[in-house]
C-alpha cells in the first residue's frame, strides 16, 4: 500500500548553541576540525531523534554545519571568493560572495552529512538531502566572470548536478533543491531559466527530486513549474494563510506537493485540529498520496530546538489522526 500524507521537513533545524559555540572556537583556532565535527555530529543526532519522535517520515540532518545557505556552498565550490557584508531580512547579514571565475565542483559538499544521518537513522526513517539551487546561488552573489545571471545560473547548475549525482550514487532517496530566490523577480522568463537549470541537475537521477521555494509571488511559478523536471514542489502555505491553494486549484496539479502547515515565523504552535483542517483543504483537489505535510520552511528560524520539536509533533499527530480517519 502506498503511504499517504507522507510527513517531511524542509531541512534545517535550529542550530544547536553548542555548534554555534564550537564554530566560534574553531574560527578562533581554539579547537580543531575534528572537535568541531564531533560537536556537529552530536547535535545532528538530536535533530534526527527529535524528527523521528515527532512522527516525521522523511527527515533531514538538520543542516547544523551550514551557517548560511549561500556561503556554505560558495566556500566549497571553485570560482567563488568572499565578499562584503550585505544586509538581508531585517538585521541579518551575510558576506555576499563574488564569483570571479567559472564555477568548479571540487567534490561532494553534503554527502558525508547525509551518510552520517542515514546511518544513524537506520531503519527508523528515510533521510533526504538538500542543497541551495543554482538560481538562488546566482541571485545572491556578485559576479565578474560571467556574461549575465543566466550564464552564471546554468554554470552553477552544471556544478550542482555533480553534487546531485554523488548523492544519488550513494543511495540518497530524495534530493531537494532549495530556491528561496526563485519568485523574487517578477519576469516570466525566469521560469524558463529555472526549467533549464533543473533539467541539468536532475537528469538521470534515480532519487526522487524536489524543489523548495519560499518568499515572493508563487503565482509566477505556474503553470511553468508543472513541467519542471522534478517530482515534488515544496511551498509555504501557513505563512500566507493558505491563499496559495487558490493558485494551485486553477491547474491540473500533477506533481507531488510539499505542503507547509506550520509557520516558522510564529512562536505559537499550531493546533492539531487546525493542521488537520488545512490538510483537508488540500485534499479537496489533491490525493493523499500527493500531499506531503511539513513546516513552511527551514526550522532554523525558530528560537529553540524545543519549539521546533513541538511544531513537528503537531504535524505528526495531525497526520496520524487523519490517516486513521482516511483508511
Ligand atoms: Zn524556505
Amino acid at each position: 500500500m502506498k503511504r499517504i500524507l507522507t510527513t517531511t521537513v524542509v531541512g534545517s533545524h535550529p542550530r544547536s548553541p553548542k555548534v554555534v559555540e564550537a564554530e566560534k572556537r574553531l574560527k578562533e583556532g581554539k579547537i580543531g576540525e575534528e572537535e568541531y565535527d564531533r560537536v556537529v555530529k552530536e547535535a545532528t543526532k538530536i535533530c534526527i531523534d527529535d524528527q523521528i519522535r515527532a512522527g516525521i517520515d522523511i527527515i533531514a540532518d538538520g543542516e547544523q554545519r551550514r551557517e548560511d545557505m549561500e556561503v556554505f556552498f560558495a566556500q566549497r565550490l571553485g570560482g567563488f571568493k568572499e565578499g562584503d557584508w550585505v544586509r538581508i531580512w531585517g538585521n541579518n547579514y551575510y558576506r555576499k560572495p563574488i564569483v570571479t571565475g567559472r564555477v568548479e565542483f571540487r567534490g561532494p559538499m553534503t554527502l558525508d552529512d547525509w551518510r552520517f544521518a542515514s546511518e544513524y537513522a537506520g531503519n527508523r526513517a528515510e533521510v533526504k538531502q538538500m542543497f541551495t539551487g543554482p538560481y538562488t546561488m546566482a541571485d545572491w552573489a556578485f559576479y565578474e566572470a560571467h556574461e549575465d545571471r543566466w550564464d552564471l545560473t546554468l554554470d552553477l547548475a552544471e556544478a550542482l548536478a555533480k553534487e546531485a549525482k554523488a548523492l544519488d550514487k550513494a543511495g540518497c532517496p530524495y534530493i531537494q533543491i532549495d530556491e528561496p530566490a526563485l519568485c523574487t523577480h517578477p519576469q516570466k522568463e525566469e521560469m524558463e531559466l529555472q526549467a533549464k537549470a533543473l533539467e541539468i541537475i536532475t537528469k538521470g537521477l534515480k532519487a526522487k527530486t524536489a524543489m523548495h521555494v519560499c518568499y515572493g509571488d508563487f503565482s509566477l511559478l505556474f503553470p511553468d513549474a508543472l513541467d519542471f523536471k522534478i517530482d515534488l514542489i515544496d511551498l509555504e502555505f501557513a505563512n500566507s494563510d493558505f491563499r496559495t491553494l487558490d493558485i494551485l486549484r486553477e491547474y491540473d496539479f500533477t506533481k507531488e506537493l510539499g505542503f507547509g502547515v506550520v509557520d516558522v515565523h510564529k512562536r505559537e504552535v499550531e493546533s492539531v485540529e487546525e493542521i488537520k483542517k488545512n490538510i483537508r483543504r488540500a485534499l479537496e483537489f489533491l490525493s493523499p498520496e500527493q500531499v506531503y505535510p511539513k513546516p513552511d520552511c527551514g526550522l532554523k528560524l525558530l528560537p529553540s530546538e524545543e519549539l521546533a520539536y513541538r511544531k513537528l509533533k503537531a504535524i505528526g499527530d495531525a497526520v496520524k489522526e487523519l490517516r486513521e480517519e482516511l483508511s
